[in-house]
């Protein structure tokens, strides 16, 4: 059984309640970890150190290069320690070792692009009227509240850690009260590379209590959120209070548009990967196909087969290609949604039920499952489920692809498949998304930016723009002839 704790001031703590949570494997029902419980007095300790540690100068005042190199060693220590790490990111959401194991990489990577970034030019000067020079410099927020979900526990706190600590902010975290464990490892590793005491902090504990003190605490410059719509919306709120920066990279319902004439076997297996990957807990999941009419049947037919094909297991078991959703809860909601498809008229083509055999009964298992004949209004195409349910759409040419396609509250991501260059280009420009593809679905880089358009969040993650998120930016004057304005005579 692990002990997880919180990480305040350089200690590991407990909940001041001495609270704690049952940590839980979604493949098995079982206890893996008891979880320190915090509560909004643990969340303003860990604020009042981070405020304390920023105001002294310690970390932000430190050389770019000097916070690089403890950033450097964190990546490092995260490819020695990725093996265990991606384990333990298994056993508490449940997905693959091989996407665990993708997502260790991807964080030391991000760790690295950071620490690399921060030492490059920086700031602008412009040629003004003499004798004045103008400049600007990029300066840290503050104190950063980070909040994030579930689905990657450790990547999407890293997308927030990196940069943030880069920029020469402290932080408190907060990773998800459902999957906690691996944030601890992470500190772990923040506190063996010596990053010095309150400047990286961490506490676990429920959103509306815990999270919600970070969105609504004086003392805290800037928060940064990912999660729900829903939530978004309330952290937006509750930061009102001292006019907080805020950054928020919420929910999807993105569309996967495949035209007639696209490479057929292509479009087939990147509209799996689009929805199925991570059993479709991805904020920027394929979520809904839109197919050309003349290929509609067709595709519709392999895809289906391939997607009965999906090995459905424990993420342990390298065999295993989708795992468990994440919680008894949330595996609820997304059966209650397939109820929904089926009571809404959608005709239900493949899966649709939780997977009890095998030994899977104590687990949280749900077939891949495709509708089809599904009408813009459904609350199956308008709602995001975030669980391995795909609804299909029919489109007769390209402004039909282009309006169904925009026809959402959510504007995160999207794909277009189609060997015409142009057409492929003309429908991108058109999409109300930030994050896009052209004959491929999900790839992305720390090196580009991410985040939604409408009601998929505020701001970008990743890339230089993730990187100016967590800066403030200072204009400077400077008289290079120092005497009197004479601007009133006496
Ligand atoms: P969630 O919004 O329920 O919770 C996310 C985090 O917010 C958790 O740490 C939670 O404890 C905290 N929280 C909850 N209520 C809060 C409140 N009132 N104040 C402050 N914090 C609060 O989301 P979830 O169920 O954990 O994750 C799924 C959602 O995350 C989906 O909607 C998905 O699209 C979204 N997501 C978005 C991105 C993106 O980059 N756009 C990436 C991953 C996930």
């Amino acid at each position: 059984m692990i002990n997880l704790k919180m990480y305040m001031n350089g200690e590991w703590v407990e909940a001041k309640s001495g609270k704690t949570r049952d940590i839980i494997n979604p493949a098995n029902g079982e206890v893996i970890a008891k979880a320190a419980e915090g509560d909004v007095e643990d969340a303003r300790h860990a604020i009042q150190v981070a405020r304390e540690a920023f105001d002294s100068g310690e970390w932000s005042e430190l050389p770019a290069a000097a916070r690089a190199s403890y950033l450097f060693a964190i990546a490092d220590k995260l490819d020695e320690r990725a093996e265990e790490i991606a384990h333990l990111e298994t056993l508490d959401n449940g997905k693959p070792l091989r996407e665990t194991a993708f997502d260790l990489a991807d964080a030391a990577a991000c760790f690295r692009y950071y620490a690399g970034l921060v030492t490059k030019p920086d700031g602008q000067t412009y040629h003004v009227a003499d004798p004045m020079q103008a400049m600007v410099v990029r300066e840290p927020v503050g104190v950063c509240g980070l909040i994030v979900p579930w689905n990657y526990p450790l990547l999407m706190g890293v997308w927030k850690i990196a940069p943030a600590l880069a920029a020469g902010n402290t932080i408190v975290f907060k990773p998800s009260e459902v999957t906690p464990v691996t944030a601890m490892k992470l500190f772990e590793i923040i506190e063996e590379v010596g990053i010095p005491k309150g400047v990286a902090n961490m506490v676990m504990g429920p959103g509306p209590t815990v999270g919600n003190e970070l969105a609504e605490s004086h003392l805290v410059d800037k928060v940064s959120f990912t999660g729900g719509t829903a939530t978004g919306r309330s952290i937006m709120k509750a930061a009102t209070g001292n006019i907080k920066k805020i950054s928020l990279e919420l929910g999807g319902k993105s569309p996967n548009i495949v035209f007639a004439d696209a490479d057929f076997d292509t479009a087939v297996d990147y509209a799996l990967f689009g929805i199925f990957a991570n059993q479709g807990q991805v904020c920027s999941a394929g979520s809904r196909l839109l197919l050309e009419e003349s290929i509609h049947d067709r595709f519709l037919e392999v895809l289906v087969e391939r997607a009965k094909k999906i090995r459905v297991g424990p993420g342990t078991d390298p065999a295993t290609e989708m795992g468990p959703l994440v919680s008894q809860a949330h595996m609820e909601k997304v059966l209650s949604y397939i109820e929904i498809g089926k009571q809404e008229g959608a005709r239900l083509l493949c899966g649709g039920n939780r997977i009890t055999a095998n030994g899977y009964d104590k687990g949280f298992f749900v077939e891949p499952t495709i509708f089809a004949d599904t009408t813009p209004k459904m609350r199956i195409v308008q709602e995001e489920i975030f669980g391995p349910v795909l609804a299909v759409q029919k489109f007769t040419d390209e402004a039909d692809a282009i309006r169904l396609a925009n026809d959402s509250v959510y504007g995160l991501a999207g794909g277009v498949f189609t060997q015409d260059g142009a057409k492929a280009l003309r429908v991108i420009k058109k999409l109300r998304a930030g994050i896009t593809w052209i004959n491929c679905y999900h790839p992305t880089y720390n090196e580009a930016p991410w985040g939604g358009y409408k009601q998929s969040g505020i701001g970008r993650g990743l890339g230089t723009f993730g990187f100016d998120e967590f800066t403030e930016v200072k204009q400077i004057n400077i008289n290079l002839q120092v005497q009197p304005s004479g601007w009133f005579e006496n």
